[in-house]
C-alpha cells in the first residue's frame, strides 16, 4: 500500500519509518522496513498492525542500522494480515528483500513453476512469488537490474516493486505497472515513493515513473529504463504543496 526507499549517507531506519508515518493516510495492516548495513549484512523487521507495533518492536530489540533500506504498509489482498505475510519478503537466503503494492494476477501459476523447481515460501502472498523470482534471476546474473528485467514482464497485473540485495549495497531498484512510484531526487541521496508523501520533508525535486518502466538508485544518481532495458527520459517535477 505505501512504499519507500532510500540510498545515500544517511542511516535510513528513521528515514523509512518516518517515510511510512507520512503515507500511514492511506490505511494498512502491518508494516516492515529491511535495512543493509555497514558490514554488507541484510537485516529486516516486519509485523502485523500499525506503525507503532513496528516502531516499539524496534526500540525494544534494535536492528543494526545502515544508508541503502526500503519500508512498506501493507493492504493484504492475497493471505491475512500475518507478520509472516507482511513485507519485506526475502529470498535468495536472505540476502535479497523485496517490497509490493498491488496485486500479481497470475502469482499461482509462478508458484506452482517455483514449486516444481524446489522453491519454498514463508507467506501466502502473491508478493513472495516475485521475490523468489528476482532471487532465482539474481542467482544466474548477478546483478539486481538485469533480474528485474527478466521477471517483471512475467508479471501480470499491478505493480510497484523495491528490491535491494546485500551483495550490491547502495542500489535500490523498483519498477511499476499500473500502480504508481515517484522519485525523490537529494543531495548525494535519492528516493522512491509510491507517493511524494514518502519523501517530501527531504527534498521537493521528483521524477515521474512511466508505465512499465525500471529505476535504479544510488546515492550519486538515477538511471530508469523500459521493460526491455532500453534508457527511457523521465518528467521532472516539483512538489509544491506544503509537507
Ligand atoms: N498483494 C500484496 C499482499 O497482499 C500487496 C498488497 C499491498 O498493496 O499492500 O501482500
Amino acid at each position: 500500500c505505501g512504499i519507500v526507499g532510500y540510498v545515500g549517507p544517511r542511516q535510513s531506519q528513521a528515514i523509512l519509518i518516518s517515510g511510512l508515518s507520512r503515507l500511514e493516510y492511506r490505511g494498512y495492516d502491518s508494516a516492515g522496513i529491511a535495512v543493509i548495513d555497514g558490514d554488507g549484512d541484510l537485516g529486516m523487521r516486519k509485523r502485523a498492525g500499525k506503525l507503532k507495533v513496528l516502531r516499539d518492536d524496534l526500540s525494544s530489540h534494535p536492528m543494526s542500522d545502515g544508508t541503502t533500506g526500503i519500508g512498506h504498509t501493507r493492504w493484504a489482498t492475497h493471505g491475512g494480515p500475518t507478520d509472516d505475510n507482511a513485507h519485506p519478503h526475502l529470498a535468495d537466503d536472505d540476502r535479497l528483500a523485496v517490497i509490493h503494492n498491488g496485486i500479481i494476477e497470475n502469482f499461482s501459476e509462478l508458484k506452482d513453476e517455483l514449486l516444481a523447481e524446489g522453491f519454498t515460501f514463508r507467506s501466502e502472498t502473491d508478493t513472495e512469488v516475485a521475490a523468489v523470482m528476482i532471487g532465482r534471476e539474481y542467482r544466474a546474473t548477478g546483478d539486481l537490474v538485469s533480474a528485474f528485467r527478466n521477471v517483471v514482464s512475467r508479471l501480470e497485473g499491478a505493480f510497484t516493486l523495491l528490491a535491494m540485495h546485500e551483495d550490491q549495497p547502495g542500489l535500490v531498484v523498483g519498477a511499476r505497472r499500473n500502480s504508481p512510484l515517484v522519485i525523490g531526487l537529494g543531495e548525494g541521496e535519492n528516493f522512491l515513493g509510491s507517493d511524494v508523501a514518502a519523501f517530501v520533508e527531504h527534498t521537493r525535486n521528483a521524477l515521474a515513473i512511466g508505465q512499465d518502466q525500471i529505476v535504479a538508485i544510488t546515492p550519486s544518481g538515477v538511471e530508469v529504463t523500459d521493460f526491455e532495458g532500453n534508457p527511457v527520459e523521465v518528467e521532472p517535477f516539483e512538489v509544491t504543496w506544503d509537507a
